[in-house]
């Protein structure tokens, strides 16, 4: 297939604001699509490469794409990065170059979405030495053969912002319009696969039979389901028939996978983090009984020196340690809690109720030092579910969970079947957009951070307000550091940034606004920590923010 098709489809999705017409668009383009491409055009319209769980990544950030602009129109870099400025975006900038050139040059090959899939996995698979350099050359050989509307499409895809307002929802539909089933049945071959082209190839290929078949696979990680913020906890107490309480564990979440020898550990991104885990690996492998399982937990990082849970920050150090593995394990130990059991021996227990998978988890584990069960008390009472939150709160934990027995686990949803207490204030995550550079002190540090949370209708990310106080020279330099290489372009002392970084915000309140495209600005945001272990699109959106807005408001 011609990539030139896709473009002309993302023109016509780009042009129209409606979900209706988006919806159609993409059905009648499914339906045309050759069957063998299905499982990557899904991917390709929701401006990805690869599911999410994929260990493939294609680790390009703006400085590359730069680069290979240069190469291919031979225009200085300062002339590219001035038209950026201008356009708004890398992509738009490099239509406009490419439209010059085109004069001049002669195309040699047409592009295909075969041919960019098969070199962007080749980027995403360069590693070592030199890597930098190969996936240059493969990008820019790609540049070389684009039409200008394909550059401007290709490099946004690079980059991971394809901005024509595609969000799963609407890929759903699509689906189960093209191939003659609901969007139900795609949502839940999608919850279990978590691979938009696979379902969207066994929809075409195997009809709605297909898709019903689809379940979980020991080894793909599947979403976790996500806790509410309890409104109180006696409410919560009083609307759930069989409340159990949980204590809630202050580390990060982990999806265990054994499938007989071979076990995998997932983190709460699908990452695959079993190679710097060796410790929890090996408790594992003592622990979990059956011969299949998928089990989840907490990881929690003790401090051997004072016992309790060490700073989240040292978490993600160990997830995403490489090299000195065994070191770490010694400097922080992790002590891991399993509070779930998803499938077992026979298959997906997901829809069974959390009563029968706790016991299902109660008896395939047989808890070891540091691999233990998570403590649950089953209660309807006020007064013993606040000493236990008090006792928890007193060991250091971060608050309690209070989950209902007779729910089912769904993937990815927050659905009411479990709910959090913490003492604070609901934080947000929001994903920084943009920054400017600090002056005075503050020369040469990217200072003060612009936050942005997705509108789930289009798949934009709108800002919500402007961070700069309460970050410590030692966080200046992590931040700019970490930001840097994401600039996509800059306008007097303001940059504009590829959304990669998460951070957690406190804030005292949440306002309405006018000045903001989103429509609510945070008042007194403040940066509690990155959230490397979330990505952009599990940051928090606007319906969220809408959500706190609103029962800001009926509180007083
Ligand atoms: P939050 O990240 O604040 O939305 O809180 C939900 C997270 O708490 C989950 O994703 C888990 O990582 C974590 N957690 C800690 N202890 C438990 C528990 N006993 N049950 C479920 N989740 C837990």
């Amino acid at each position: 297939m011609r990539y030139s098709e896709l473009v002309s489809i993302y023109d016509r999705l780009g042009a129209t604001a409606s979900k209706l017409e988006k919806t159609s668009i993409i059905t009648e383009f499914l339906k045309e699509t050759p069957p063998e491409l299905l499982d990557t055009v899904p991917h390709l319209l929701m401006g990805t490469v690869f599911p999410s769980w994929s260990p493939l990544d294609l680790g390009v950030g703006p400085g590359l794409v730069y680069d290979a602009i240069t190469f291919v129109t031979g225009i200085r870099k300062e002339e590219v990065k001035d038209l950026v400025r201008e356009e708004g975006d890398i992509g738009s900038a490099a239509e406009k170059l490419f439209q010059k050139k085109a004069q001049t040059t002669l195309f040699s090959e047409t592009l295909t979405v075969e041919k960019i899939r098969a070199s962007l996995e080749k980027v995403a698979r360069a590693e070592g030495t030199g890597s930098q350099d190969r996936k240059l050359k493969i990008v820019a050989e790609l540049l070389s053969n684009a039409q200008p509307a394909e550059a401007k499409y290709l490099i946004r895809t690079i980059l991971g912002e394809l901005r024509v307002g595609v969000a799963e929802g609407l890929l759903r539909d699509a689906i189960a319009k093209a191939f003659g089933t609901t969007p139900e049945v795609v949502e839940r071959a999608y919850m279990l696969s978590n691979d938009i082209g696979r379902v969207a190839s066994i929809a075409a290929r195997e009809g709605e039979e297909g898709l019903k078949g689809v379940s979980m696979t020991v080894g793909v990680p599947i979403k976790p389901m996500l806790a509410q913020l309890a409104p109180s906890m006696e409410k919560v107490l009083e609307d759930i028939p069989e409340p159990a309480l949980e204590v809630k564990y202050d580390g990060a979440r982990i999806q265990i996978h054994k499938d007989g020898e071979s076990i995998r550990i997932f983190s709460r991104r699908l990452e695959d983090v079993t190679a710097p885990l060796p410790d929890v690996l090996s408790r594992a492998r003592q622990a979990i009984k059956a011969d299949r399982a998928i089990v989840e937990g907490e990881a929690v990082a003790m401090d051997p020196k004072t016992g309790r849970p060490a700073p989240f920050q040292d978490i993600l150090r160990r997830f995403r340690r490489k090299y000195g593995v065994t070191a770490m394990v010694e400097e922080i130990p992790f002590e891991v809690y399993v509070f779930d059991c998803l499938f077992v021996d026979d298959g997906a227990i997901i829809d069974r109720p959390f009563r029968e998978r706790r016991q299902e988890l109660e008896a395939i584990i047989e808890p070891v030092a540091s691999f233990e069960l998570a403590v649950q008390l089953v209660t309807k009472s006020l007064e013993k579910a606040e000493a236990f939150y008090r006792e928890s709160l007193e060991m250091g934990h971060e608050g309690l969970m209070i989950k209902n027995l007779d729910a089912p686990y769904i993937p990815g949803a927050r659905v009411g079947h479990m709910y959090k207490i913490k003492p604070v204030m609901e934080t947000l995550d929001l994903v920084i957009v943009g920054a400017h550079w600090g002056t005075g002190k503050r020369k040469g540090w990217l200072s003060s951070y612009v936050l942005g949370a997705r509108d789930e209708a289009t798949g934009e990310l709108l800002p919500v307000g402007r961070v700069g106080t309460g970050v410590t020279e030692e966080q200046l330099e992590e931040f700019t550091n970490l930001l840097r290489p994401l600039i996509e372009f800059e306008a007097g002392t303001e940059v504009r940034l590829k959304p990669q970084v998460v951070v957690e915000v406190a804030y005292q309140e949440i306002q309405s606004s006018p000045n903001y495209e989103s429509g609510f600005a945070l008042r007194f945001p403040r940066i509690v920590r990155l959230r490397e272990d979330k990505s952009p699109r599990e940051a928090d959106d606007l319906d969220r923010i809408r959500a706190l807005y609103d029962s800001q408001r009926s509180q007083g």
